[in-house]
């Protein structure tokens, strides 16, 4: 019995929270999720990032769920 649609499921529900690394990059700072292997946009500073990867989620599942 396959469960392939949970699976995909948790997926796209991936907020982002942990592990989360932010990493340096040209121009400032960038949250990449380890889990999923999402990357957010690119801030000046850590804590910016960090919002900026987790609104991606919140957007993203606003766009499903409508
Ligand atoms: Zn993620």
């Amino acid at each position: 019995m396959s469960r392939r649609t949970q699976t995909s499921m948790s997926f796209w529900k991936c907020g982002h929270f942990s592990p989360v690394l932010v990493e340096e990059v040209e121009g400032g700072k960038r949250a990449k999720c380890l889990l999923c292997g999402e990357c957010g946009e690119v801030r000046e500073g850590s804590e910016e990032a960090l919002r900026a990867l987790r609104d991606r989620a919140r957007q993203r599942d606003e766009a499903q769920s409508a």
